[in-house]
């Protein structure tokens, strides 16, 4: 059976070390696919149960020397708690490597105090850099090099040569380039290690938002339970001011919520019975009752917090050439370092000089920011995006929201409303309520928005509905069934095709309503049309705003409906959209996004996912409408919570701005080294250009700081600045 895992990783220092446990992995037998993470320090594991449990998979990372934990879900907290503990550990390192390594200095003008550099020096190298020893053994027996392992040969050479020195009673010690590297590296990794602890906290926010404690009648009494024990049905009573415990739909009073922490709105919502509430947002001034229908895992806090963890997890398409670069560099760092130093022999400098530059080249080639680069931004643009009611999916979308030049909407319930009202009901052959409570009927079993604005405007005018038989609903055209002994069809003119044609008559009445932007169902037997029913579904406020800021951005916009040509135009007019693909069948709209794609567009498909899934998967970049139902079930790389297309523009700026970030990071990444290894193995020695080891340590740690603080440069990302007009 298939099964899904994620871990928390300890012990993880460089993203090599990462790679090195996703190859671990890989290579256990019923491992599908595996997916470790430096920045969040997670791996996500897909596997076959029958094949590998949990321990197998547990027992695997530990192989390779480190240490997993299950990823708890409740314990929301246990990741911070890692986070923190890596810092402080750091922090404690550094600064007991930092109060050994400064009387040094002195060393280096008198060389008589030797021995007690060799004092000083010792434990920096062995105990406080044991995590380097460590990590670069657990390598090694995986037959291969991470970044420890450079540290580990740079210092080792430099340490163990001043050994060699000290007992041939020489003068030449270099205790102090040891000792100042693995200050300067664990300096470096301090400051990581806190940034990296700040890329998260979007969801770590998130998480905290669940409230602990909510108030159920039980047997008709008020009790105050934990939030975990709240039961699918259980009555839920909310007073003003309190956090909403769980998901569920209001069945007595009314107030204003706040739902800022998932939406992103910061204008509340008014809730009145048989609205739907949220877990972790705020009440407002009023009271309610409502009845829980989702708790735990299924809450939309909760999907909302997996769909980011996921996201965070995944990887970036671009990442694949930072784990190249990584997987190459570290054993052609060594080859240079070698070639360095002989070199230098050969040009008979002193085996001192020969071996500095060789650490030198050891230390400030790792690449160790550039594992950094792409995880980190993706972190925090996704958690950014999070903050603002929009779940980018990870490191693919972002990538392809990049490139989008093509946005195809989806009409209904994307660009209008999705809450159609009906406005005219004509009958054409027997009485009003017959042909009402026919079409009613008939849409009963459907779950079309349409079907839905037609029941509901039965129920207002409380027409009793009649039982149906043989009912299908046939998608983009309507719905057939037998009722009262009777073969009916509700539906557009497609569907009428089977028993013949609209006269002109009816077309005269028919085509008016639609120029006005209605949709006209059509009801018919199988000999005569019955009546004809309009509804109307209105533009969202946000839209026009939205396809605004979009053209501007440069986008080309195209509709989309299944709906008939001229309702289709009436709504493009309003909202100034030139392109429209109407009478399209939900399995024929995949090939409208195929063949614009064919025309060399980058398409972005904004839906609700109702029947233009396939049209979603197909696009570059498919984006969901969060109907605030279930974001995990949604289709698409980009999902929005609230139902506000101006997050669109939101979205695509966001990602903009974050692979823009992921390149910048690599470049900085990358800078350091391009510049740092002639340098370090001592090309511009002539013009009195020399990198000493301990230098190029602290050249190391500042670039991975570079980026990971570059990274949270992102967090400054404002939303309002681009979606208003
Ligand atoms: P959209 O592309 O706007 O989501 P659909 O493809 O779902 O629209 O439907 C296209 C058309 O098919 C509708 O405009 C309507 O005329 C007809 N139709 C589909 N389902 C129904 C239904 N349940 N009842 C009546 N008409 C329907
Ligand atoms: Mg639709």
């Amino acid at each position: 059976m298939k099964d899904r895992l994620l871990l928390s990783i300890d012990g993880m220092h460089c993203s090599s070390c990462a790679a090195l446990i996703t190859r671990k992995l890989k290579k256990t037998p019923g491992v599908e696919e595996a997916n470790v993470n430096f920045a969040s320090a997670r791996a996500r594991i897909e596997f076959d149960s029958d094949k590998v449990q949990v321990e197998g998979l547990l027992s695997a990372v530990k192989a390779a020397g480190y240490k997993a934990t299950v990823a708890d879900e409740k314990d929301r907290d246990a990741e911070k708690k890692r986070a923190e503990k890596e810092m402080k550990m750091y922090k404690k390192k550094f600064l007991f490597a930092l109060v050994l390594s400064l009387p040094m200095l002195y060393s280096m003008f008198d060389p008589r105090a030797s021995v007690l550099s060799f004092f000083l020096a010792t434990p920096i190298q062995f105990w406080l850099g044991a995590g380097f020893y460590r990590s670069a053994w657990s390598t090694l027996k995986m037959k291969s090099f991470n970044m420890d392992s450079l540290i580990v040969i740079g210092t080792s050479t430099a340490y163990f040569y001043s050994v060699y020195q000290f007992l041939s009673g020489a003068e030449e010690l270099y205790f102090e380039v040891a000792a100042l590297l693995i200050t300067f590296v664990l300096f470096g990794k301090w400051l990581e290690s806190k940034a990296k602890g700040k890329t998260g906290e979007a969801i770590q926010k998130l998480m905290g938002m669940q409230a602990k404690t909510a108030r159920v009648l039980r047997e008709g009494v008020a009790v105050d339970i934990p939030v975990e024990e709240v039961l699918v049905g259980d009555i839920v009573l909310v007073r003003p001011g309190e956090k909403i415990p769980v998901d569920g739909v209001i069945v007595k009073g009314s107030s204003s919520v706040d739902e800022s922490m998932l939406t992103g709105e910061s204008i509340p919502v008014e809730k009145n019975p048989e609205s739907k509430v949220f877990g972790a947002t705020m009440n407002g001034h009023g009271s309610f009752e409502f009845r829980a229908e989702k708790v735990g895992a299924d809450t939309m806090l909760a999907q909302i917090v997996h769909f980011v963890e996921d996201a965070q997890g995944s990887k970036a398409p671009i990442q694949a050439f930072a784990d190249a670069v990584s997987a190459w560099f570290v054993p052609a760092v060594i080859g240079v370092a070698l070639l360095t130093l002989i070199v230098w022999l050969l040009l008979g400098a002193e085996l001192s000089r020969a071996l500095l530059a060789f650490v030198s080249v050891i230390v400030i080639a790792c690449p160790c920011a550039l594992g950094l680069a792409t995880p980190t931004s993706i972190i925090v643009g996704t958690g950014k995006g999070a903050e603002n009611g929009i779940l980018i999916r990870g490191g693919e979308a972002l990538e392809a929201a990049k490139a989008v030049d093509t946005i195809v909407f989806d009409k209904t319930g994307t660009l209008t409303k999705g809450r159609p009202e009906l406005t005219d009901l004509i009958p054409l052959q027997g009485s009003r309520d017959q042909a009402l409570k026919w079409a009613a009927s008939l849409e009963q079993n459907s779950e079309h928005p349409l079907a839905d604005a037609i029941v509901r405007y039965a129920k207002q005018e409380n027409v009793e509905l009649a039982a149906v038989e043989s009912f299908k609903a046939i998608p983009g055209h309507g719905v057939e069934g037998t009722v009262d002994g009777q073969k009916l069809y509700f539906g557009n003119r497609k569907l009428l095709e089977k028993i013949g044609q609209l006269d002109s008559l009816k077309e005269q009445v028919l085509m008016p309503l639609e120029e006005q932007g209605k949709t006209v169902m059509i009801l018919a037997n199988e000999q005569k049309v019955l009546a004809l029913v309009a509804v109307s579904d209105v533009a969202k406020e946000s839209s026009s705003e939205a396809l605004t800021l979009l053209k501007r951005m440069g986008m080309k916009i195209f509709m989309i409906t299944g709906d008939n040509k001229r309702t289709a135009k009436a709504l493009a007019q309003t909202l100034g959209i030139e392109n429209v693909l109407a009478e399209v069948l939900p399995q024929d709209k995949a090939n409208e996004v195929k063949k614009l794609q064919a025309l060399g567009h980058k398409v972005a498909m904004v839906g609700d996912g109702i029947n233009d899934s396939p049209a979603l998967a197909q696009a570059d970049l498919g984006i969901s409408m969060g109907s605030g139902t279930d974001i995990a079930m949604e289709t698409g790389g980009i999902v929005l919570v609230k139902n506000d297309l101006r997050d669109i523009v939101t979205a695509l700026k966001l990602s903009h701005a974050t692979v823009r970030k992921i390149k910048q990071n690599m470049f900085f990444a990358l800078i350091y080294n391009v510049i740092g290894i002639p340098i370090a193995a001592g090309l511009f020695s002539d013009f009195g250009l020399v990198l000493r080891p301990e230098l190029a340590g602290l050249a190391m740690a500042l670039s991975s700081v570079s980026v990971v603080t570059n990274s949270l440069l992102l967090k400054r990302f404002r939303p309002d600045k681009f979606n208003r007009l």
